[in-house]
């Protein structure tokens, strides 16, 4: 029964999948401009002010055209121009291929670490950031406040978290996943780093998450409460493959033996937990 009621589920989900559109554009309920553009599995903020439209993360890694629909989308709903582009930080399933921003005009911000990171990948559609900062920037364009903030390592050396302090929204690109598991990725993940970065967002001042993958499920944002779930479950890999690894079991017998059943039921468990597992074996199997 369970076998059947499993295989169901990926059915369903694959029909799922099928029937959705490559990309959309979406209203956050309750705000005046900021929309989410999401093309197939990633998606940006972007927000559409009176003096113009601050755009995030182009999303556009292996498929130029994404940033071109990009631009589309956001020409169906404000004739403004797009005066600035955020990198959310250097990866680059989220960031790559941004240059028909930077040709229509947009300024380009980023952590300065993705500008360093940017610099030795000398891609010609990825342009680097024009203007760096380490801490805080706030931008004010069109009565829209838009702080960007960089609270500490995490899940990258730059990545940032964005908040409209008038809209209580953040959006925060890969850390806080939103009712499913961290995603495959992530080598220059910072485990415990990236616990006291979560502390620090749960103390600002905001009641919905935008996450730059959609959230699960149905594309939901996020509360605190999933940044409090996200927390607990990094602690709880922490704390069983530092049992693992006293035991001498990273790398190999670690990926295969944890388990963190409590979690099995998010999206991505079946296909993820390895790559945790392999993240904390980074941290405690190495004897730091
Ligand atoms: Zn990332």
């Amino acid at each position: 029964m369970k076998l059947l009621l499993f295989i169901l589920a990926i059915v369903s989900a694959a029909a799922q999948a099928q029937q959705r559109p490559l990309y959309q554009t979406t209203k956050v309920e309750g705000t005046d401009g900021v929309y989410i553009f999401r093309y197939g599995n990633h998606q940006a903020m972007f927000v559409v002010t009176k003096a113009g439209v601050i755009a995030t993360d182009p999303i556009a890694y292996g498929r130029p055209e994404a940033a071109v629909t990009y631009i589309e989308e956001i020409k169906k709903v404000s004739d403004q121009p797009i005066k600035y582009l955020i990198y959310s930080h250097h990866h680059y399933d989220h960031i790559a291929g941004g240059k028909p921003f930077k040709d229509a005009g947009a300024r380009i911000i980023a952590h300065k670490r993705a500008k360093e990171r940017l610099e030795q990948v000398k891609d010609p559609f990825t342009p680097l950031p024009d203007e760096t900062f380490e801490k805080n920037r706030t931008l004010k364009l069109g009565g829209t406040v838009l702080e960007l903030t960089y609270l500490g390592l995490n899940h990258s050396d730059s990545n940032l978290v964005m908040r409209l302090p008038k809209e209580k929204l953040v959006f925060i690109v890969d850390t806080i996943p939103v009712g499913s598991m961290p995603g495959r990725g992530m080598i220059d993940f910072y485990p415990l780093e990236a616990e006291q970065f979560m502390q620090r967002v749960l103390k600002m001042d905001w009641q919905r998450l935008i996450p730059g993958h959609p959230g699960q499920p149905a594309d939901r944002l996020g509360t605190k409460k999933d940044v409090e779930e996200q927390l607990a479950f990094l602690r709880d890999a922490s704390e069983e493959v530092k049992a693992a690894a006293r035991a001498g079991k990273c790398w190999d017998a670690a990926e295969k033996e944890v388990k963190l059943e409590k979690y099995q039921n998010w999206p991505g468990y079946q296909n993820n937990l390895q790559f945790v597992v392999r993240r904390y074996c980074g941290l405690w199997g190495r004897g730091t």
